[in-house]
């Protein structure tokens, strides 16, 4: 299986070191790569949209294409995971922040997400979640972005009060926190298993 980290910026390589180490963990041949080709997009089983500035990374993957093939996969079914602001461009919604910026979202997920949603006087912190699935889970979150709604057909797997921090709809899954930077690598094992 392939497995395509979107390459645009962020936390990239953190991905795709953590999805090599869940692959071994779950005895499973694989190949990871960063990319920020089209056609290796599209030649993806999965892909990973990493945490960085939503802004950003909306602009890189919409100049070249790569946002089309996100969007095709998705449609396929293929499995698409989405870090933090990763999460914030799988939403059809956005708040005022995303709409104020002209941040193009990709769509796939029938949510609404607010930026930076926990404020600046936590900009960064770990809180333990129970996520659905995985279980007790220490998650790190950095500016991070909340879903604040989410339609009946969206799972919910984990959320901090009334925001939302972990969804899933069909094979798309989106966090507002940063798996790539913990040694825990349940949540890739899981996005791995979702790999039909
Ligand atoms: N605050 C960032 C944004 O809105 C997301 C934070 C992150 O990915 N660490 O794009």
């Amino acid at each position: 299986m392939k497995i395509a980290v979107i390459s645009a910026q962020g936390d990239v390589e953190e991905h795709v070191e953590i999805v090599k180490k869940a692959l071994q963990e779950l005895g499973k041949e694989g190949k990871v790569f960063a990319t920020m080709n089209k056609e290796d997009v599209a030649k993806a089983d999965a892909i990973i949209l990493p945490g960085g500035e939503s802004t950003t990374i909306s602009k890189l993957i919409h100049k070249n294409s790569v946002a089309e093939e996100i969007k095709k996969a998705s449609f396929e079914g293929k499995p698409v995971m989405g870090t933090c602001a990763g999460a914030i461009l799988l939403a059809k919604h956005g708040d005022e922040e995303v709409m104020k910026t002209k941040t193009k979202l990709l769509g796939l997920m029938d949510i609404w997400v607010k930026r930076n949603a926990f404020g600046r006087q936590k900009e960064s912190f770990h809180a333990m979640l129970n996520i659905e699935g995985i279980g007790e889970y220490e998650a790190i979150f950095i500016r991070a972005p909340a879903i604040i709604k989410a339609k009946s057909n969206v799972k919910v797997l984990a959320k901090i009060d009334e925001y939302i921090v972990a969804a899933q709809q069909d094979n798309v899954l989106a966090l507002s926190f940063r798996p790539e930077l913990t040694e825990d690598t349940r949540i890739h094992r899981y996005f791995i298993k979702m790999i039909s």
